[in-house]
């Protein structure tokens, strides 16, 4: 089996970061892309599980030297993937999550191609969002604001994604994730088909 990834992306409050954690529990030989980000932290998260939390000037010293695999601007600030821990779990054969934006999905795709499967994750209606996003009490009026507006941004390019994954009852759609999850590792594009026929005597 050759590593792949599964690309997730989807606007706060929907409860992507929620289904991911019970997705990575749950699926052996996964590894959470940890991204690197200007924006400050959230109470409850930590340094270095959540996001590796960095000043501007060092984001954009890390983009001049090579560091990330893609990056963009995302509300007001810089969102980045590191390559190197990704290209070493992929050489692993891991299945590598990633929790990026709709700009980081389509340099992704442009990069890895066929080894990314993607799946957009969203609540029914933008009302819902609204009612997460507030019921959440971490962001103030403005930055909710903002949020809403770049999610009717991204939700017009779901039709990049592979799957859409609909949070309306967490159960289920934590089942749904998991199915796209289990029938990544099956790909036959990803496996190394010629051991497997010669384990058969062919
Ligand atoms: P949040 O601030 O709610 O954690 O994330 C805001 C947005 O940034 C989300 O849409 C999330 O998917 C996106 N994001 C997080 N990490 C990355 C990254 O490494 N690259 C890109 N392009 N977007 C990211």
């Amino acid at each position: 089996m050759k590593g792949s990834i599964l690309l997730i992306s989807g606007p706060s409050g929907s409860g992507k970061s929620s289904l991911m954690k019970e997705l990575l529990a749950r699926t052996p030989d996964s590894y959470f892309s940890i991204s690197t980000t200007t924006r400050a932290i959230r109470e409850g998260e930590v340094d270095g599980v959540n996001y590796h939390y960095i000043t501007k000037e060092a984001f954009e010293r890390d983009i001049e030297e090579g560091f990330f695999l893609e990056w963009a601007n995302v509300h007001d600030n810089y969102y980045g993937t590191s390559l190197r821990p990704v290209t070493r779990e992929l050489e692993q054969g891991k299945l590598v999550v990633f929790d990026i934006d709709v700009q980081g999905h389509a340099i992704a795709k442009e990069k890895f191609g066929d080894i990314i499967t993607s799946v957009f994750i969203t609540t029914p209606n933008l009302q819902t969002l609204r009612d997460r996003l507030e019921a959440r009490n971490t962001d103030s009026r403005e930055v909710i604001d903002k949020r809403l507006a770049n999610a009717t941004v991204e939700m017009k390019r779901i039709g990049e994604y592979s799957y859409l994954v609909i949070n309306d009852d967490f159960q289920v759609a934590l089942d749904g994730l998991m199915a796209i999850a289990t029938s990544v590792r099956q790909k036959i594009s990803l496996m190394d088909t010629k051991s497997f026929i010669d384990q058969w005597g062919l």
